[in-house]
């Protein structure tokens, strides 16, 4: 994927949470926003993923600018799919029904296609025997994996994920990171935001380390975690 973010700005009230991000980037697979807690990694995000407003500046994934109009911004954000820290599964629906209820309302799926598709990302992430489980049921590794299941349902090709591993414990780490590599080996896009230096090493290709709002350093992984430029990099 090709992303151009130019003199990004977004602010709440007096405080800039992104200052004027400016990247580029040509060919990433996988695409880490690191940096201290505070720093912006989060707002990027959103911004990225059409969720909030910029206050100015603009975003062009692949060549396209992202749509300012609600509507359009609507359907851009039905194509990606998004997984967050928190997991964000509705607490009273069991996990079959967390994946189905997006896509019957949201994209418009027959109550029999959703519970198929539903049914076949189960399967693949080893949660077959737990459909009829609500999120309280389950463990946090695999409510992630129910959340990551949700977001590939509509078969997205990009996807986005805050902080996906930080609510979980170092065994179910592992499960959810290999789950997003293996997702990164099939061709999908990612941008994830990790405050964990190895998950970034890991699974990205481009890294763009943010503090304070503003880009500090970015570039490809391997030269950024070899030959940092700056010294807090
Ligand atoms: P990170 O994800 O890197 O920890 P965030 O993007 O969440 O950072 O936050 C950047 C800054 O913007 C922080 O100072 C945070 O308090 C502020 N901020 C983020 N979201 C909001 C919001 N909705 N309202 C007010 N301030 C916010
Ligand atoms: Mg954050």
């Amino acid at each position: 994927m090709k992303i151009r973010v130019d003199k990004l700005i977004k602010t709440y009230g007096e405080h800039a949470a992104l200052e004027g991000l400016t990247m580029e980037i040509e060919d990433a697979k996988c695409l880490a926003f690191i940096g201290p807690s505070g720093g912006g990694k989060s707002t990027a995000l959103r911004l990225l993923a059409g969720l909030e407003h910029p206050s100015s500046g603009s975003i062009e994934i692949n060549d396209e600018a992202l749509p300012v109009d609600e509507a359009e911004l609507r359907n851009y954000r039905k194509s990606i799919g998004i997984v967050f820290q928190g997991y964000n599964l509705f607490p009273h629906l069991n996990a079959l029904d967390n994946i189905t209820l997006p896509l019957e309302k949201a994209h418009g799926l027959s109550r029999k296609k959703a519970d198929a598709r539903a049914r076949e990302l189960l399967g693949r992430f080893r949660l077959d025997q737990h459909a009829y489980k609500r999120p309280a049921e389950l463990s946090g590794g695999q409510n992630q994996r129910i959340a990551i299941a949700r977001s590939l349902a509509h078969n997205p090709e990009l996807i986005f994920f805050d902080e996906p591993t930080s609510a979980l414990d170092p065994e179910m780490t592992a499960e959810v990171l290999d789950v997003i590599e293996e997702l990164i080996q099939e061709g999908k896009d990612c941008v994830v935001v990790t405050h964990q230096m190895g998950f970034a090493k890991r699974v990205s290709d481009h890294i763009c380390f943010l503090a304070n709002g503003s880009v500090l350093e970015h570039g490809r992984s391997l030269e950024l975690f070899e030959n940092p430029r700056e010294k807090e990099t």
